[in-house]
């Protein structure tokens, strides 16, 4: 017998109706690219996705053709993530940082119609235009009619003005009701291990994930808060906060494209933000900031902190230097993106000092809908002991199933389990803690070393700014850790006392056999260190020592 209940679909429009019925005038604010600051309240922004929706239209946009974004965050990548995904069409995000080569195979790949991006890449949409010209029918610049660019495209690639399309058109628009299944955005993965893979969202999926984002072990979002993501829209969706914010009521602050230290903590004062979310290098960016010209967040009260492992110097220097609490999560964009979040639970309550903070360093527990478990190379589950690592797999109705344009779970194993691809432990409390991505392990002399935590703690030095451990070849253990350092600005590296952070951390047969000062690490368009390219380089510098400094 089947419940009586309502079977109401779960619609991506419904969020933006309820906060605009509920909380009308509550605000967006967005720092556009010109530095200006721009508001309204999501009644409008409602008024103006419709408005939107009915443009697509007349562009010719119909059920699940693709529309891509290239933008920051800001009041119109609003609009383009309700108008688009609300109007039954699916709202492709490009991350800019990628190279150009994987951004024209994503944008074919993807079959995106349109093309809608900020001022700023209009250059990279010069280059990149001859090579989408067989997909992209027209760009559309999200500006004013009088900031326009030049642009030359090819032939039947039309240039349009988002506010003359928008003033042309009208809100007689009614949000319509579908299967909740139905796909609703697409975001491919940095391709870091290979081509970039589509992950293709739906209304369901993205309900759901709102509705665990605001659970209140969670970010537990609510309508008093002011929620600045640093987290860009164009990766995984800024990790839910477009759709949790006005779930809950609670205002928007976005950033733009600046994201400096500077101009984040002017921006959060001004604008009295009181919660933020992003990745480890933003906030070292900040804490710089902060320390070095005495300035205050006046209203923070909390930073999440995910996207790579949190430095422990991040976890500690927030809470005592700034009363912000930090909160570590972990996701992956297949994962839409929050799998585990990290608050302590009243277990936990006698933890202090040092324990506290190894509790805080771990990735978090896992979020109700998430099924995690941890299984050996040989597929056997592993127990949850807080020692014994192993490949962590997960399941729930907001993890993908299968890649764009692959069959339906075809991602997954029989079971349904998705391989994360990172390796970890989970201890008898539930908390999950990643040691390496499985890409990244050092096995040295069979026994696993975890890269993360040697990071973390060469961080923790005053005089470094970043780490990097990677293995490297050794004669007799296989493979060994390298530490390649970036010093902080002005400060130089002493090796020996760098190397002291380890002691009695770790055990001593972990410790790295060099330690390598370099001027920057290399990233991936997300942020993460990118591992490949620096093993790589310097696979043999344990055999053939080059100099410590370079
Ligand atoms: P990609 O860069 O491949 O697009 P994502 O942006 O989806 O990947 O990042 C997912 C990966 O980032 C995870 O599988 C994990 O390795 C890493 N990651 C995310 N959050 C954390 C965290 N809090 N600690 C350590 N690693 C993390």
């Amino acid at each position: 017998m089947l419940g009586l209940m309502q079977d109401r679909p779960l619609m991506i429009s419904a969020i933006l109706r309820h906060a605009a019925r509920n909380h009308a005038a509550q605000e967006v604010v967005s720092k556009t690219v010109a530095g200006k600051l721009h508001r309204y309240g999501y009644a409008e922004m409602e008024r103006r996705s419709r408005r939107l929706a009915r443009v697509l239209q007349r562009l010719g946009i119909g059920d699940h053709d693709r529309v891509g974004t290239l933008a920051w965050n800001g009041f119109r990548h609003m609009e383009l993530y309700y108008g688009v995904s609300g109007m039954r069409a699916i709202c492709h995000t490009i991350n800019p940082r990628l190279s150009p080569d994987d951004i024209a195979f994503i944008v074919n790949d993807g079959g995106d119609k349109l093309l809608f991006a900020d001022l700023t890449f209009a250059p990279l949409l010069e280059a990149l235009a001859p090579r989408i010209a067989g997909c992209v029918r027209a760009v559309v610049m999200m500006a004013d009619a009088d900031e326009m660019p030049t642009l030359p495209l090819p032939a039947g690639m039309d240039l349009l003005c988002y506010e003359t399309l928008m003033a042309a058109s009208d809100e007689a628009y009614d949000w319509p009701e579908f299967d909740e299944r139905t796909a609703s955005s697409l975001c491919y993965t940095s391709g870091t291990t290979g081509k970039p893979k589509g992950v293709l969202y739906s209304h369901r999926s993205t309900v759901l994930h709102a509705y665990a984002v605001n659970s209140a072990d969670v970010f537990g979002l609510r309508s008093v808060h002011r929620v600045l993501p640093v987290v860009p829209m164009f990766h995984v969706n800024a990790w839910g906060t477009p759709y949790s914010a006005p779930m809950a009521g609670a205002a928007l602050v976005m950033p733009g494209r600046h994201l400096d230290g500077a101009s984040l903590t002017a921006l959060m004062n001004s604008e009295r933000v009181t919660m933020s979310a992003g990745v480890p290098t933003i906030w070292m960016g900040l804490l710089q900031h902060l320390r070095a010209s005495g300035e205050r967040l006046e209203t923070v009260k909390r930073l999440v902190i995910g996207g790579s492992a949190c430095p422990r110097l991040l976890l500690e220097a927030f809470d005592a230097e700034y009363g912000v609490t930090v909160d570590h999560a972990w996701g992956m964009t297949e994962t839409s993106p929050l799998g585990t979040y990290n608050v302590p639970k009243a277990s936990n309550a006698d933890l202090a000092g040092d324990d506290l903070t190894r509790l805080r360093e771990k990735q978090g527990r896992g979020i109700f809908g998430i099924d995690m478990k941890i299984v050996g190379d040989d597929g056997a589950t592993l127990p949850w002991d807080g020692a014994t690592s192993g490949n962590l797999m997960v399941r729930g109705p907001w993890v993908c199933g299968a890649y764009f344009g692959q069959a339906p779970g075809s991602a997954c194993d029989a079971e349904g389990w998705f391989a994360t691809g990172d390796v970890a432990t989970i201890d008898p409390d539930g908390y999950m803690e990643i040691t390496d991505r499985s890409k990244d392990v050092i096995k040295s002399g069979g026994e696993w070393i975890s890269s993360i935590m040697l990071e973390n703690l060469a961080v923790s030095h005053p005089d470094v700014a970043e780490a990097a451990i990677i293995s490297v070849a050794h004669p007799k253990w296989d493979e060994r850790p390298l530490l390649l350092v970036v010093p902080m600005p002005g400060r130089t590296i002493d090796a020996a006392s760098v190397m002291a952070v380890y002691e009695g951390r770790v055990p001593r047969w972990w410790l790295p056999d060099d330690v390598v000062t370099v001027s920057e690490l290399p990233h991936t368009a997300t942020g993460k260190l990118h591992k490949l390219s620096l093993r790589e380089k310097y696979r043999d510098h344990l055999l053939t020592p080059a100099p410590s400094i370079e």
